[in-house]
């Protein structure tokens, strides 16, 4: 391991959470991790669903490979609902053993577009999604499926904040590009 190479750029590859780092879920801090044992520059500070005790953090390459999900009976996203009857169970397998997850104010779920999971690009506020209108299209046809005026469904679109309480999930499309996202709050 060269001392002098961007250490970003040796992350592993995660098709579906491209830039965990940037997302938040991935962190630059000197940590030892809790399945493999040897001291990382980067550790995982996402969910960790496991029925075995766990003390301490992941790394990221422990999590890319599989081994921290099979040492420890882990998923790093809670409940995989809602997926389209024609995502693989292979992506399914990837995205909840083998990919670096997010934490929400409640349950996170992952969005598909495309027949395949989509890749997560972090929490958004209204300010992030105004470069994405077909993420808030989404998710304005969801709000507006329920009681909510449309004055409701604009303010609410108004007030996401990424870090504040509610908040917005962007994915994007890997095979035709389109941005899609979801929202919840404390
Ligand atoms: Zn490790
Ligand atoms: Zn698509």
């Amino acid at each position: 391991m060269s001392s002098s190479a961007d250490e970003s750029g040796m992350l592993p590859t995660f098709v579906y959470h491209p830039d965990p780092v940037a997302t938040g879920s991935v962190v630059r801090a000197e940590v030892v991790c809790a399945c493999c044992g040897q001291v990382r520059p980067f550790g995982y500070v996402g969910p960790v669903f496991t029925a075995e005790t766990m003390d301490g953090r992941l790394c990221p390459w422990c999590i890319a490979d599989g081994s921290a999900a099979g040492r420890f009976d882990a998923v790093f996203t809670d409940v995989y609902w809602s997926v389209p009857a024609d995502v693989s169970d292979e992506a399914t397998e990837v995205v909840l053993r083998r990919t670096p997850g997010f934490s929400g104010w409640q349950q996170e779920h992952w969005l598909h577009h495309c027949g395949d999971a989509a890749e997560f690009h972090g929490p958004v506020g209204a300010s992030e999604l105004a470069e994405f209108p077909d993420a808030i299209d989404r998710l304005r046809a969801e709000l507006s499926d329920g009681m909510w005026s449309s004055p409701a469904v604009e303010g609410y679109l108004r007030a996401l904040t990424r870090d504040g309480q509610t908040t917005a999930y962007l994915f994007r499309c890997r095979h035709c590009g389109a941005h899609v996202a979801y929202s919840d709050s404390t």
